[in-house]
């Protein structure tokens, strides 16, 4: 059966059962669904071949029990903060930004900065979902194919509920200052290690590593704002470091700062409104901007990083930000990029450029290197694939829970998970 693509259309649905019935009528009719996140990914994974659907559901918990909350998937990340901390709970695992959907975090293994705590799907115990069958289906984690559903890449059907195991509600102090990269690379595990929370940005230019460490606090006192990563001031000491060749301005005097603040205000502290998201996508796709990022096994940071420093101080003028740096602790998710190992993650933003790509492809593979879902993929699919020991049984949970290929895409379709080639162009 071929697939024709008719212009995409929005279909605005409320409740399991329109849902279902949806997915149901699209199966019968050969047209391809996505679910519509916040849209935050850069990558083909929010492609939509036909329809986009667009789930109606009020932001709420719909059940606590014990530290487990049970959530509509389609809330934001922040506002499930929001409604956490009102039952003395909160989520220790999220990405820095607060406009993510937690579904979205989920399909794609987005994470935060802790080499303690894993990425977001480490905190899923339950999820409820609509197949591609239409069929209602609960999987919890003791279930088989709980491997396949915490990372999913929105391919194997429309997830409704989601049950997450929080932590008692805290406050963060967080301590931003400034080290040498010298000082880093003695042992990158080590500093990322040192407190629970843990993010930092490297500047390769500068030899510079700008460190942002969180530990609870049971006194929060005065509450401050804390800096984003990639803020205005990391803006305005890349222009002085890079423009007029003053490296040292990159400095613990220009970017010490104590703050405190609660757990959901600073494990995320990006609010952007997803308009202003898809816009600043389109314009770096017209000026030919990419942001990958790299998950390397934590275990061989000390070696890759001086080769990802020669790499990046051969190619200064490629990369158009400096370098976010995280660790995640090791899960046993079948395609998620900390899967059987502990990793250290590599923002890269940079201009499209083949060599540098070529380059950089070649440098992750020499590392065993994988990639944010949601982010520019910087290695080939088949490179990709062999780096996941259970990425048939995956690509094989897949057909089961969609033998129709209804949440297939150009994503899928790249990565050799969904048999058609792309789709055909209508006639
Ligand atoms: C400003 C900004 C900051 C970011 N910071 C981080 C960070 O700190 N860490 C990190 O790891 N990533 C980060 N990201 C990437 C981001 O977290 C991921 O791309 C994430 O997927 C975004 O969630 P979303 O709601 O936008 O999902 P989308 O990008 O809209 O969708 C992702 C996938 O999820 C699917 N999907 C959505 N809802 C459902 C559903 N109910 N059922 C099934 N499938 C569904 C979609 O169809 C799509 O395939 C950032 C992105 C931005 C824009």
């Amino acid at each position: 059966m071929t697939r024709t693509v008719d212009p995409v259309h929005t279909l605005a649905v409320r409740g399991e059962e329109e849902i279902a019935e949806a997915v149901r009528r699209a199966r019968a009719e050969g047209r391809g669904i996505r679910v519509l996140g916040a849209g935050g990914s850069k990558s083909e994974v929010t492609q939509v071949p036909h329809t986009a659907l667009r789930i109606r559901e009020p932001d709420r918990i719909l059940r606590v029990e014990g530290r487990e909350a049970t959530v509509p998937t389609g809330i934001t990340t922040g506002r499930l903060q929001e409604l956490l901390r009102r039952e003395g709970l909160a989520l220790a695992t999220v990405g820095e930004w607060r406009n993510a959907t937690i579904a979205g975090s989920i399909a794609t293994a987005t994470h935060g900065g802790s080499a303690h705590h894993g990425i977001v799907s480490t905190s899923v115990r339950r999820v409820r979902l609509v197949d591609g069958t239409g069929a209602i289906r609960d999987v919890d984690r003791h279930h088989p194919d709980f491997t396949h559903l915490a990372v999913n890449l929105g391919a194997f059907g429309v997830l409704t509920e989601v049950t997450l195991a929080c932590d008692p509600h805290f406050f963060l102090r967080m301590e931003t200052d400034v080290i040498p990269f010298q000082e880093y690379l003695e042992d990158p595990v080590a500093q990322e290690s040192r407190v629970e929370f843990h993010a930092s940005v490297w500047m390769p230019d500068a030899a510079r590593v700008i460190r942002f460490g969180g530990e609870r606090t049971d006194d929060p006192g005065r509450r401050s704002r804390r800096h984003t990563r990639f803020g205005k001031w990391l803006a305005m000491a890349r222009f002085v470091a890079r423009r007029l060749g003053f490296h040292r301005t990159v400095s613990s005097w220009l970017f010490r700062k104590t703050s405190v603040g609660d757990a959901g205000q600073m494990l995320s502290p990006l609010i952007v409104p997803p308009r202003v998201v898809h816009f600043r996508h389109r314009a770096n796709e017209v000026r030919r901007r990419r942001a990958g990022e790299l998950a390397i096994p934590a275990s061989a940071a000390a070696e890759a990083l001086p080769r990802f420093e020669a790499f990046f101080r051969r190619h200064l003028t490629t990369l158009n930000n400096p370098i976010g740096l995280r660790m995640n602790a090791a899960d046993d998710f079948a395609v998620s990029p900390c899967e059987g190992r502990a990793t250290l993650w590599l923002d890269i933003f940079y201009d499209a450029d083949p060599v540098f790509e070529r380059e950089l492809a070649a440098l992750a593979d020499d590392f065993e290197g994988r990639c944010h879902w949601g982010k520019a993929l910087a290695l080939p699919p088949g490179t990709l694939r062999r780096r996941y020991t259970r990425w048939d049984a995956f690509a094989e949970a897949r057909r089961r829970y969609d033998p129709d290929e209804v949440f297939a895409n150009a994503f899928t379709h790249r990565l050799g998970l969904t048999s058609r080639g792309a789709p055909a162009p209508a006639p």
